[in-house]
This record gives C-alpha cells, structure tokens and sequence, in this order.
C-alpha cells in the first residue's frame, strides 16, 4: 500500500497527539517523573507542524515553512531534554531551543529558504543530530537501567541515520517543489519516521509501566520508615535461601534484634526521635553487613538478618561486632545525641532443609535469654538451651509480649 504525503502527515500528526496524550495522562499519575511531561509536550509541538505544512499553498510560507519547521525542531529539542530528564540530568533550554533557532536564523537566506530541497537537508541534518544526541542518552542510561533503555537507544539511533540519508539525498538530488511528487526516498523516509514515532511511543508507555511496576514493588517489599525488607518479603527471600537443595552444606546464620528499652527512648525522645534512632540503627547495621545478608524490620523495633555461609564461631563474632558498634552509635537528632543499646539472639542452620521458623523460634529463645539476662548482650541458640531449666521456655517471650 502506497500512502500518499498528505495521508501520511495526517497519520503522524494525530499519532503524535494520540502518544501526546497518553504520557500526559501517566504524567498526572505520578508528577515526579517530568520526563514524561517533556516527551508528551515534545509530541504536542509535532502536531501543529504537520498540519502548517499539510496546508502548504493555502497559508502564507512564513507560517507553512518557517514556523512549521521551527515547531518541529523545536518538538526534537524538547524530546532531547525529556531524555535527559529521565536520568534526572539537568536540561540546559538555550540547547532545546538551539535548532529552532538555528533554523530560523538559515531562514534568512535564499538559497536555502526558497529550496526544497536544501530545507529538507538543512531540517533532516538537524534533526538527526537531536536523535543522535537522544540515542546517546540512552544509551548511557541503559548501562544502569537495561533493555528498555538500550531499545530506546536502538529506535532513536535508526532515526537520526534515517535523517541523516535525507539530509544528504535532499542535498545532492533536486527535488520537485510540489509537496504530492516530492519523491519517493522522502515518502519511504516518512514511512519509516512513522514507524520510529509508534516504536518509541510503545516503548516509553513499556518503561514507564516497567516502572510503575517496580515501584510498586519496592513499595510491598520495603519497609517505608527504615527503608530494609519487611518482614513479608523477608520470609519469602529466607525461605528460599533455607529450602533443601538451595546450599549444599554451607551454614546459615539468623540474627534476631530487639532494641532496649525502646518505649523509653519513645518517651524521652517523642514518637519521631523513636523514629530517628530506628532509621539510625537500621543505617548502621545495613553498613556492616554484606551484599548477599538480608536484613529486615519485623517488628516495631525487632529487625532479623539472614547470613549465608557463616557458621557457629562466626555468627557470633559478627552479632558482638554488631552489638557493640550499636552500643557506641551517636543517632543525631534536633534535641542532640541519641544513642541506645539491642540485644541480639543467634541460631545457626548448620545443614540444609531447616524451616525458617524453627530456626526463628531458636533466635528468638536466645534473645529472650539475652534480655533476661540483662540486655545489652548476644546469646545464642545454643547457650540459652544449655541454661534452659533456669529460663522460661521458647515462645514464653512472645507469650508475655502479646499478654502485656
Ligand atoms: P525491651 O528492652 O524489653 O525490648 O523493652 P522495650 O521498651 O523495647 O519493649 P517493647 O519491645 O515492648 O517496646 C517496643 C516499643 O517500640 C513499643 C512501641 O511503642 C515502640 N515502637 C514500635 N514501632 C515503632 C515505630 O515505628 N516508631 C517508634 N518511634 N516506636 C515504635
Ligand atoms: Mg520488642
Ligand atoms: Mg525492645
């Protein structure tokens, strides 16, 4: 099927309107995310200029050639400054405006304003620079941000080389002036622009939804004060890293926290210093433990951490490692310094295939034993069951918890 110039303007003037919309529409749902307004104002500007230069001989020329293709490169501009704010880079306007300005000032001359055919050069190598400099963003940011991006880099770098053989075809063929016989590599070009606009517009709804998505499951995942795993996505990592067959022989190591004398610190301090110190204490912990340790808040102010591969003798030089650098943590808050102790409990899976809450009911038995103990201490699973006559059994602590 051949389209004709007309038809096809018109195609790319509603899509761009249509795609205009729909970012808009994601941008009012979620406003911090201005790359989004960028890319839909970018379509917007498009609009106006496929319609000046679908009604050409029935306008002026200054509004059919002049402002059309201001507006035009003035939409490639912004489209620029939407990539770059997608990576949160800063967005200089006297770039965005510089190939409107540019090509308003070649404007001027004859040779190039009453050619077609060196307009169409002079646009295309224009706005193949722009999709370059687009692709280029992209580019650097999908070696953070994946695939998406590294497509993204793909359509905008076919785009500029599409506008790049324009540009050059434009300047060493003639073309007719009539805008129905410009040719048939001018109407394949617009073609294959067509194309690039809908793969762009599909692919930036695809991230966009990618994102949303994975904000969404930060949001499920993460605890919103302390910003360490809750306690739900907790058990579904340490569940997975327990199961039989996850590890050969390698131990595993729980460790249970439970601050001191919290309610106190809530007292002296007020809810919002509470909150402070359990941020603070969350940093700090975070800070000293390794990439492949989960740590998470699974109460008020009881957090666990999962150690693959640390055993009796080093799960517990890590938790008094722990314990004491809480212990000499100064958590700076408004009113001054804050600090607070925790006592930590220690259960060690030394063989696959131990469930996760046996082994949390035997790190919680531990800090019980720490906390009766008098606070401010690490115990382990197998301490507090060597003294266990002498102490209230497993479960008593949570017993007494939900009691009180
Ligand atoms: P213990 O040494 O026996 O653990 O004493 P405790 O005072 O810490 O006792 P308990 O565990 O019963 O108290 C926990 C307190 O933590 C009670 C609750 O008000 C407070 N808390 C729970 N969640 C939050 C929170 O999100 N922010 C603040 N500021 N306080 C919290
Ligand atoms: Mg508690
Ligand atoms: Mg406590």
């Amino acid at each position: 099927m051949q389209l004709d110039i007309f038809t096809l303007l018109l195609i790319l003037g509603t899509g761009c309107i249509f795609l205009g919309m729909v970012l808009l529409l994601a941008w009012l749902q979620n406003r911090s995310e201005d790359g989004l307004l960028w890319w839909s104002v970018s379509l917007f500007l498009r609009t106006p200029a496929f319609a000046l230069i679908l009604l050409r001989e029935r306008i002026p020329d200054w509004l059919s050639i002049d402002v059309a293709l201001a507006l035009l490169l003035l939409g490639a501009g912004v489209s620029w400054a939407a990539a770059r704010r997608q990576s949160c880079r800063p967005v200089n306007l006297v770039a965005v405006a510089a190939p409107a300005v540019l090509w308003l000032m070649a404007g001027r001359f004859p040779e190039i304003h009453s050619s077609l055919g060196n307009r169409v050069a002079f646009v295309s190598a224009e706005l193949s620079v722009c999709a370059l400099a687009i692709a280029w963003e992209f580019r650097r940011q999908s070696r953070t941000m994946g695939r998406l991006r590294a497509a993204m880099a793909a359509v905008f770098l076919l785009s500029g080389l599409v506008h790049a053989a324009r540009a050059v075809y434009a300047a060493v063929h003639p073309i007719p002036e009539m805008l129905p016989d410009i040719g048939n590599l001018v109407a394949s070009s617009l073609y294959v622009y067509l194309l690039i606009l809908f793969a762009g517009g599909v692919i930036a709804v695809s991230f966009y939804w990618e994102q949303l998505v994975s904000s969404l499951k930060y949001e499920a995942d993460y605890d919103s004060l302390t910003n360490v795993l809750n306690r739900r996505a907790f058990e579904a990592r340490a569940e997975n890293l327990l199961r039989p067959g996850a590890r050969r022989q390698a131990p595993i190591a729980l460790l249970v926290f439970d601050l001191d004398h919290f309610k106190s610190v809530n007292d002296r301090f007020g809810h919002s210093g509470g909150d402070t110190v359990l941020c603070g204490f969350c940093a700090l912990v975070q800070g000293q433990l390794r990439n492949v340790d989960l740590f998470a808040r699974i109460g008020g102010e009881e957090f666990a951490a999962l150690l693959p591969n640390v055993g009796r003798q080093e799960s517990g030089r890590v938790a008094e490692q722990l314990r004491r650098a809480v212990a000499e943590l100064q958590i700076d808050r408004p009113g001054g310094p804050v600090s607070v102790t925790v006592s930590i409990g220690v259960a060690v899976a030394d063989t696959a295939g131990v469930r996760l809450d046996e082994l949390m009911t035997r790190a919680d038995a531990a800090l019980y034993d720490a906390k009766t103990r008098g606070r401010n201490r690490v115990r382990s699973a197998g301490q507090a069951r060597a003294d266990q006559a002498s102490f209230p059994p497993p479960g008593a602590r949570r017993a007494e918890q939900l009691a009180g």
